[in-house]
């Protein structure tokens, strides 16, 4: 009996649809089961690398938000810009980029089912999920994926001492920079974006029952710029970040996008390395399950293996007695800063 689809995508987030779009792209047929309704909002730091902007341009999908020119490390009175060499990136709130993605699926005739995969059977020609029976199921649902656990992929969480969470809120203000900043507190990071003419995002990093206006505190330039600023909307948490994979395919079944594994927002790779997932995914397929699980393997580490590294280095760092000296370093050898970011944010 024929699938009712080539692709079944978990998820309907910025992954699952860029799954989705690459699917129809490579002539596929492609479907989406997401519970929340368009446009979907989430906690996010929200700053597109210029990587990030270049793969959406490749989809068709051109989302408005705020050019970003680089990235600024602060602590205290100390400053390491980093202005990007080649192209921009975007500040774009979650539902103008969820909104931008989710029209250029639908103009290419993907179906977004509203609903859950919860349980998933496989056979030697086909997987079923929601009801739907897929030649492949790429499970993009997002950092605490059920179908990664139902298939068996997750891997131990991290000791509950060193989980780190992220808690987002947006501030009616003029952004008064073009750099996402990153404000070096001494347990906690101020992620700033600006996403519009009147929005800037601040998305704080830090340990489990970290308190937003405690830890805003500890950053008097910030707090400075913010003033009495109203906050838009409520805040959004999302953690722990850290969550780990066995391996990202079981059969039928790939993991792609934060459902495979995610290290921190810290970097704010999150979305161009989980657009480099899907492409690898939906380009990996071929009628040898075997083979294909193995190129997604192989495709995976490769587009993941900076961000992992250099992610996981800096978080190293930030726990240690060096963390101090994060900043002061990254001023005083812009060159090596300069490659690192240049690196993250191809
Ligand atoms: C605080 C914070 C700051 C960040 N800052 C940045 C940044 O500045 N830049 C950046 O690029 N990245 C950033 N990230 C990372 C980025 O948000 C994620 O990497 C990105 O959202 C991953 O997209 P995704 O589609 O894999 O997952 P998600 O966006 O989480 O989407 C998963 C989707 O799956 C759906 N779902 C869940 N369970 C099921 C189910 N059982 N069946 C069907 N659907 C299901 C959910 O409703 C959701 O829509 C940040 C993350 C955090 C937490």
């Amino acid at each position: 009996m024929r699938p009712d689809v080539d692709v079944l995508v978990a998820g309907g987030g910025p992954v699952g649809l860029a799954v989705a779009i690459e699917a129809r792209l490579a002539g596929l047929r492609a479907m989406v089961v997401e519970p929340r309704a368009t446009p979907i909002d989430k906690a996010c730091g929200e700053g597109l690398m210029p990587g990030a902007v270049a793969a959406l341009a490749r989809l068709d999908v051109h989302p408005t938000g705020h050019p970003l020119t680089g990235i600024r490390y602060v602590r205290g009175d100390r400053r390491a810009d980093h202005l990007f060499t080649s192209s921009s990136g975007l500040g774009v709130r979650r539902t103008a980029l969820h909104l931008a993605l989710a029209l250029r699926a639908e103009e290419l005739g993907v179906e977004v089912v509203p609903g859950k995969v919860e349980t998933i059977e496989q056979d030697a020609g086909s997987v079923t999920a929601a009801g739907i029976r897929a030649s492949w199921l790429m499970a993009c649902d997002g950092l605490h994926s059920t179908v990664r656990r139902q298939v068996g992929l997750d891997r131990p969480a991290a000791r509950a001492g060193g989980r780190r969470y992220g808690i987002r809120r947006h501030y009616r203000i003029a952004p008064w920079s073009d750099l996402v900043e990153v404000h070096w507190g001494r347990h906690v990071e101020a992620y700033v974006t600006p996403v519009g003419p009147d929005t800037v995002g601040v998305a704080m990093l830090g340990p489990q029952h970290h308190d937003f206006d405690r830890s805003l505190d500890g950053f008097p330039d910030l707090r400075r710029h913010l003033g009495s600023t109203p906050t838009l909307g409520p805040p959004r948490g999302a953690g722990p970040l850290l969550q780990r994979t066995r391996a990202r395919t079981a059969g039928r079944v790939r993991l792609v996008g934060d459902a495979s594994g995610y290290v921190d927002a810290l970097t704010g790779e999150g979305v161009r390395v989980g657009l480099a997932q899907a492409a690898a995914a939906v380009r990996t397929l071929g009628p040898d399950v075997e083979t294909s699980s193995a190129a997604y393997e192989k495709a995976w580490t490769a587009a993941t293996r900076d961000y992992r590294m250099i992610t996981s280095g800096l978080l190293a760092a930030a726990g240690s007695p060096l963390r101090r000296s994060i900043v002061p370093l990254a001023s005083a050898v812009p060159t090596v800063y300069g490659g690192i970011v240049e690196r993250l944010a191809r």
